[in-house]
């Protein structure tokens, strides 16, 4: 038997998760954000389930190249554009939309050869203060890129800091709104976070013409834990799984792995899983973080090392070497869930981090498709 550790993924979870953004979004239209290897589940495997969208958000020339080489014919948008004149080519050649944050990007749109008008996305630093022009700024870059004869299209994007948070985006909405409002323009708003939260009351809602749902698209909550991925109906695509690769009995007193930081309080069984750091299981989930053991929930004992892990025992007193062990995701074998955001947060961090960190020497397996 090879190792056991495998992350199977789940085309139809994000076709069910795109679904459920459809609902909410109403006829906004839906760029799929697939970046960083589409939060970790590859492009491939995130193509098959996320076809039905309007248009894919990438961040490299490479990804959109590889999306054209799957097949797909539909809008294409860099999220931060390009990040050197040459760039400009792969847009042309390849189709793409381009998102326009700065004048540096403007000064090679001006200087490229194309037959082709581009399509570009102009940037509205609204108040995260990372990319994109200032509010004051942004109407006299609007105008210098619709003049450009290279320029076909310009479309308003903005990005919101708080969108977890019902008031968050409303302020830098109406800097948006302001600044946009006379301009025959399509927009893109919302994340997430903001697809799925529509504002309660006064506040006015955040409509869009586009929205970049990410995180939600591969089944994680994106205001967890005031939400989570189950309170939005949505489906896990990535499931880690492995098994006790061996079984040991403890003593009272005994202690487990690097540092002694766990001692058996009373005599106990304790499971030892295929699965370490080296495989992008954060170092950080202490003793406590939830684990399922044959579709049972216990808990990582000990610190995680670089190839396995320890988890307790005692609350699945049937477990034995070769039991199933659910790192994320839902259980093959048994269908219960556990979700990376409750793993996320026992290490202090969120379950896109821990999506995007699965390494590469982890096998991954699209379910549905031939070997
Ligand atoms: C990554 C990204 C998104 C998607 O964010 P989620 O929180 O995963 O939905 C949307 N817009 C931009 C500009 C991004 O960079």
């Amino acid at each position: 038997m090879t190792r056991p550790l495998l992350a199977t993924i789940d085309p139809q979870a994000m076709r069910h998760n795109l679904q459920r953004v459809r609902q909410a979004v109403g006829d906004a239209r839906i760029w799929a954000v697939v970046k960083a290897n589409a939060y970790g589940h590859g492009l491939a495997a995130a193509y098959e389930g996320l076809r039905g969208a309007d248009g894919f958000a990438v961040l490299l020339v490479q990804e959109a190249q590889q999306l054209r080489q799957l097949g797909w014919r539909g809008p294409i948008v860099l999220l931060e554009g390009v990040f050197e004149a040459r760039e400009l080519e792969a847009c042309s050649r390849l189709g793409l939309s381009h998102v326009v944050h700065c004048d540096a990007q403007i000064d090679w749109l001006a200087a490229h050869k194309s037959q082709l008008g581009q399509h570009v996305l102009l940037k509205m630093n609204s108040g995260m203060n990372r990319l994109g022009f200032a509010p004051e700024r942004y109407r006299s870059a609007y105008a210098r890129l619709s003049a450009l004869p290279q320029v076909e299209a310009v479309d308003c994007i903005t990005h919101f800091s708080q969108a977890d948070s019902p008031m968050g985006a409303s302020a830098q909405l109406a800097i948006f709104n302001t600044a946009t409002a006379d301009l025959a323009a399509e927009r893109s708003l919302s994340n997430s976070a903001a697809s799925l939260l529509q504002p309660q009351g006064e506040q006015p809602p955040l409509h869009s013409d586009w929205v970049r749902p990410g995180i939600v698209l591969y089944g994680a909550s994106p205001d967890y834990p005031q939400h989570s991925a189950q309170d939005w109906g949505l489906e896990p695509a990535m499931s880690l799984h492995s098994r006790l690769i061996a079984v040991q009995h403890l003593a009272v007193g005994a202690a487990v792995g690097y540092g002694n930081t766990f001692i058996a309080p009373e005599p106990m069984r304790l499971g030892v899983v295929a699965c370490g750091y080296g495989d992008g299981y954060p170092r950080h989930c202490a003793t406590g973080t939830p684990i399922l053991v044959d579709g049972v929930r216990t808990q990582v004992i000990g610190r995680v090392s670089m190839d396995m892990l320890c988890v307790d025992l005692r609350p699945v007193p049937q477990a034995d070497f070769g039991s199933e062990v659910l790192l994320w995701g839902r259980s093959p074998r048994y269908g219960s869930l556990l979700s990376v955001d409750e793993v996320a947060a026992a290490a202090g961090t969120i379950g896109y981090e821990l999506l995007c960190a699965l390494a590469p020497r982890v096998p991954v397996q699209t379910m549905g498709a031939t070997a």
